[in-house]
């Protein structure tokens, strides 16, 4: 048993228009309101797009329904001639407490590297956003290179020169079980994030190390996701396409009932 309360996070991709994410984060509100859901015990966020996030802002009280957001993205640079990016700065004057940063999409599908990824964890830092790091393997990765080694390697470059004390989350996202409907097992997700953890044992410290969420996301459901939180390591979970659903996301935050 550890202290660290479960995160389940949501992450919209690019669904839902403003309007959309009014309509989803009232529902999820409500849903929980209802369900006697006790915000103390685990921690609840969406990472709706940019375009929606002054909406939620508005929406999400945090004292009543204690929800959290964030963005799913930021910029690694602060201001400037930097034409569609968005800065962290902006993220945080909208209260932004977290943003996704090396999501497996934008590592694949725009040439993210560790070395930007490092460079916007410094960022999201700078302007006192936690980063909710995603790491993960291809399943070509997994086949050359084992289980651990990808996601322990890209938890150490996005953490490298960090000073101890730090806010991070850290998410296990295997590239081979986002949207496919494939699932880890626990086992494996276990096994993955207790290494995870090493890692950040060694590098902000072991202190930080047992501070530090790690979650697992893939293909996860109100179905499945008891057997990832029963296991020591895992302390939640990014959750993409069920999300989308106030009432499946809402069961999901509900995991104990
Ligand atoms: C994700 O994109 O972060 C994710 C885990 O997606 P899904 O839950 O749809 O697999």
């Amino acid at each position: 048993a550890s202290t660290r309360r479960p995160f389940i996070a949501g992450n919209w991709k690019m669904n839902l228009d403003h309007l959309q994410g009014i309509a989803l984060v009232q529902k999820l509100a409500w849903t929980l309101k209802d369900a006697s859901f006790d915000p103390k015990a685990v921690e609840v966020a969406v990472f709706p797009p940019f375009t929606d996030l002054r909406s939620v802002q508005t929406l999400v009280d945090a004292e009543r329904f204690g929800l959290a957001f964030g963005a799913q993205d930021l910029s690694p640079h602060d201001a400037g001639a930097y034409t569609g990016d968005v800065s962290g700065a902006f993220l945080k004057a909208l209260s932004c407490t977290y943003v996704l940063i090396g999501h497996s999409e934008r590592r694949q599908g725009h040439g993210e590297t560790d070395e930007v990824v490092h460079a916007k964890v410094q960022a999201a830092v700078r302007h006192g956003l936690v980063p909710v790091i995603c790491v993960g393997e291809t399943e070509e990765e997994l086949e050359q290179h084992g289980t651990s080694a990808v996601p322990v390697a890209q938890t150490k470059a996005a953490l490298a020169g960090l000073p101890a004390g730090t806010p991070v989350v850290v998410a296990y996202e295997p590239v081979w079980a986002i949207g496919t409907g494939k699932v880890a097992t626990p086992e494996t997700a276990q096994e993955v994030c207790g290494a995870i953890r090493a890692a950040v044992a060694e590098t902000l410290g072991p202190d930080d190390a047992a501070a530090t969420r790690i979650l697992y996301g893939g293909s996860v459901k109100s179905g499945n996701i008891a057997g990832f939180l029963r296991k020591g390591d895992v302390d939640g979970a990014l959750v993409g396409g069920a999300s989308l659903d106030p009432t499946e996301f809402a069961a999901i935050a509900r995991f104990q009932d």
